[in-house]
């Protein structure tokens, strides 16, 4: 299949090019370096003091100690591992896990699982009409059953930061661990786990110009965890499995790269945000803005509007060569309206018509201008298709 000749990818949420160092820096452990990280001869040697020093790069960005650096496959497993691991490991101590109403599946449906079929209990925490949680909603949810409090650091769809080192420090108080999946801003925001109070923090390569397949879990030291995949003592015991050295590699290199270079990054790629956003909203009538204002991914810029179908917008904008989303990747195709967006209030028709627009690195003015050029004359079009169409009321947004 052959992209149009004109293509503009705005659809970093879902996944972002690998960065040709990245790739550079992988390339010798496929094929010269390529010893097993457990072997004691020399070519094991050197993988692991490969694995090692990338564990290092990893644990000095998030001011941790190596050893409290797992490596993974990708950030759904971290986000199991987190939440399976530490339930299964405190089940002397309670049942109650609590963790807010906009998670990304990997841990929403985590949490459901142990619900359903294990008998723990979750309280799922509402958010405000911008997708925050309220500190003081999570202080009130703690009981003495409670072991553990999963809440994410920024929002997939709709960008949205949480409060989450106050959350934290609620979480210290208590003496109950506090994980954060930080898969959307792992390349973005500040990830030092002391600053943010948490004890677990999940990541995903391929978020921040990595490989696909290979994540991390940060474990405080004496966090609970129960390790979910057995076999060899790989990882201190944690996550059994041959580690993927040149994935490892290309994690930890992403990673270092992303934040040498993040405050001018997020700076360039904010302005550009603003002005996706401002003109969206100056030029097409009954658009939304979702998520918050201000507290949002740098690069995230998310909307609904009224009487279009997301999947309608998504099909002309890719004809016309701009690469974008409705949403979560992992839901597309979905007709059921996002859970996200119903959780901030919306209603129910206009959460169909959902745009997610996520910049990167290599966009520019121009591909936002392109983007403002065609999609005020889609959304008309597909609207004039729909004679019974009228403006969706949305509740004012002071
Ligand atoms: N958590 C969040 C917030 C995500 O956005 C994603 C992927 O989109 C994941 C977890 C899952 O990460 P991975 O694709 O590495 O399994």
């Amino acid at each position: 299949m052959q992209r149009p000749a004109k293509f503009i990818y705005m659809d970093h949420a879902a996944t972002t090019a690998v960065d040709p160092r990245v790739v550079e820096a992988m390339l010798p452990y496929f094929t010269e370096k390529y010893g097993n990280a457990s072997s004691i001869h020399a070519a094991g040697r050197e993988a692991h003091e490969a694995m090692e020093n990338a564990r290092r790069t990893v644990a000095d960005i998030l001011g941790a100690h190596p050893e409290e650096v797992i490596f993974t496959s990708c950030g759904t497993e971290s986000d199991n591992l987190a939440i399976r691991g530490v339930a299964f490991a405190s089940r002397k101590k309670g049942n109650h896990i609590i963790t807010s109403s906009i998670e990304h599946h990997a841990v929403g449906h985590t949490c459901e699982q142990l619900e359903k079929e294990f008998g723990f209990e979750v309280t799922y925490l509402p958010v405000d009409q911008y997708g925050r949680v309220d500190p003081d909603d999570v202080g009130r949810a703690i009981t003495d059953k409670t072991i553990l409090i999963t809440i994410m650091y920024a929002n997939n769809e709709v960008g949205t930061i949480q409060p989450i080192a106050e959350i934290g420090k609620i979480a210290r108080a208590k003496g109950i661990p506090f994980h954060t999946d930080a898969v959307q801003a792992g390349g973005t925001l500040d990830l030092n786990v002391d600053a943010l109070n948490v004890d677990l923090l999940s990541l995903s390569a391929h978020k921040f110009y990595g490989p696909k397949g290979i994540g991390v879990l940060y474990q405080r030291r004496l966090t609970p965890l129960l390790p979910m995949q057995t076999g060899g003592g790989h990882e201190r015991g944690r996550r059994a499995g041959t580690e993927n050295i040149p994935y490892i590699v290309g994690l930890a290199t992403a990673l270092k790269l992303a934040h040498e270079h993040r405050e001018q990054n997020n700076r360039r790629i904010a302005q550009l945000r603003d002005r996706l956003i401002k003109g969206v909203l100056d030029t097409i009538p009954d658009a939304y803005l979702t998520g918050h204002p201000a507290d949002r991914l740098p690069n995230s810029a998310s909307f609904v509007f009224g009487g279009v179908e997301g999947e309608s917008i998504l099909l002309h904008l890719d004809m016309m060569g701009v690469a974008a989303s409705s949403g979560s990747a992992c839901t597309s195709g979905s007709t059921e309206p996002s859970h996200v967006l119903t959780a901030l209030g919306l209603p129910v028709e206009i959460c169909h018509g959902s745009l997610r627009l996520t910049l990167g690195n290599e966009n520019t003015e121009e591909d936002v201008d392109y983007v403002l050029s065609i999609l005020p004359g889609i959304i008309h079009n597909l609207r004039a298709l729909s004679p019974s169409y009228e403006a969706t009321p949305v509740k004012e947004r002071s």
